[in-house]
């Protein structure tokens, strides 16, 4: 695919062509496991079994590539499985450098396989580059970024710690589920591989679970990444796979009109006499502001906000809520809405009073005016 196409233009096109067989548009789903051996026992058509690769995968993994920018994608069963992929491409004994606030599914399987397992992971908040640069040891081999990061919504200048990760010979990997193309283009800026949860915004519908890497170079660790994909079999289903794939056709409209309507949401937000602060990149209040209009293309469509009144009252607001619906995960066209210090558990430190935010694809008017009716009454 011609790297000079814009992104609306890959997006539809990427990872596609009409069926050869047939001569169908959208592509069939192959279900086979294993692929015909010629009477030689050579593979003419490419593929030998599904685990290995699959026609399905492939033109997945072909459309994230084009999307990101990078040479070549693996994708996963799920972001988690991406995740531990990833970290498998390490040694027992290298260092690990991931942010302070972050995915607590990724701070868990760090702490509760990785550790065990042999890595040394420290936590250090990444937005401020000479605390991360301070936090490096001679064997930091992965710097792991999250931006905005989950639940505060903090910026990482990827641009700046990608030098850092350069100067010590890490790899700089961003976790990008959050703001997929158009959104941040993490290899253009300077990361190594970018992870993403396709769970979110990529699947789009809240239907499929799904990860993939893409990485900027098909280099040395790029192979190790498809060894262990190979190796220890964490690959998406054929259906999956064409699932995630029909919904990149639409990411780069929808992820617009999700960043626009989270504008709004946002702006309304910070102006509400019952909300203590709202944490989006897209609002000048926002500490790195600056960095996010230089880094990401537009605010993204996540954000988090405090409640005045304490947990009590931010529970409240959760309850009454009509057209949100009360739930985690994000990125589908239902906007959802979510105590976050609940579901991450006893050693949260996310403050009890902060409502995380997945703005969905309703008219941003609608998301407003129930939120405004959800915070009208007395809250506690
Ligand atoms: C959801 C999520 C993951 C994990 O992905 P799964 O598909 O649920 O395994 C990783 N990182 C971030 C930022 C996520 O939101």
């Amino acid at each position: 695919m011609n790297r000079e196409l814009r992104l609306e233009t890959l997006a539809v096109h990427a990872g596609a062509e009409p069926d050869a067989a047939t001569g169908a548009v959208t592509p069939p789903i192959h279900l086979s496991t294993t692929f015909e051996r010629d009477p030689d026992g050579s593979y003419p058509k490419g593929f030998v079994y599904s685990r290995t690769d699959n026609p399905n995968r492939r033109a997945l993994e072909a459309a994230l590539a084009a999307l990101e920018g990078g040479e070549a994608a693996a994708c996963f069963a799920s972001g988690s499985a991406a995740v531990a992929s990833v970290l498998r491409t390490l040694r027992p004994g290298d260092h690990v450098l991931a942010p302070d606030d972050l995915y607590h599914g990724v701070r868990k399987l760090l702490q509760q396989v990785f550790v065990p397992w042999g890595l040394a992971v420290s936590f250090a908040d990444l937005s401020d580059t000479a605390a991360a640069a301070r936090a490096l040891r001679p064997n930091t081999r992965l710097i792991w970024v999250e931006t905005p990061s989950n639940p505060l919504l903090k910026l990482t200048d990827i641009g700046a710690l990608a030098a850092l990760a350069r100067d010590v010979g890490a790899l700089l990997v961003c976790d990008a589920t959050w703001t997929p193309p158009p959104v941040t283009r993490a290899l253009t800026l300077g990361a190594h591989l970018v992870v993403h949860s396709t769970t979110k915004y990529l699947a789009g519908h809240s239907d499929v679970l799904g990860g993939a890497v893409v990485a900027a170079r098909a280099d040395g660790t790029f192979e190790r990444l498809r060894a262990v994909q190979n190796l220890e079999g964490a690959v998406p289903s054929p259906f999956d796979c064409w699932l995630v794939l029909r919904s990149l056709r639409t990411l780069p409209y929808r992820m617009r009109a999700h960043c626009d309507n989270a504008a709004r949401v946002a702006a309304f937000l910070a102006g509400h006499a019952r909300v203590a602060s709202v944490h989006y990149p897209g609002l000048a209040s926002h500490p790195a502001h600056a960095l996010a209009a230089r880094q990401m293309a537009y605010p993204g469509g996540m954000l988090s906000f405090r409640v005045r009144g304490g947990e009590a009252a931010a529970m409240a607001v959760a309850a009454r809520v009509r057209l949100f619906t009360r739930g985690t995960s994000l990125g589908g066209v239902e906007s959802l809405i979510e105590h976050r210090a609940s579901i991450e558990g006893p050693e949260s430190t996310t403050p009890r009073d902060l409502l995380r935010v997945s703005v969905g694809l309703e008219h941003p008017d609608d998301l407003i005016e129930d939120l405004e009716q959800a915070m009208a009454e007395d809250l506690t």
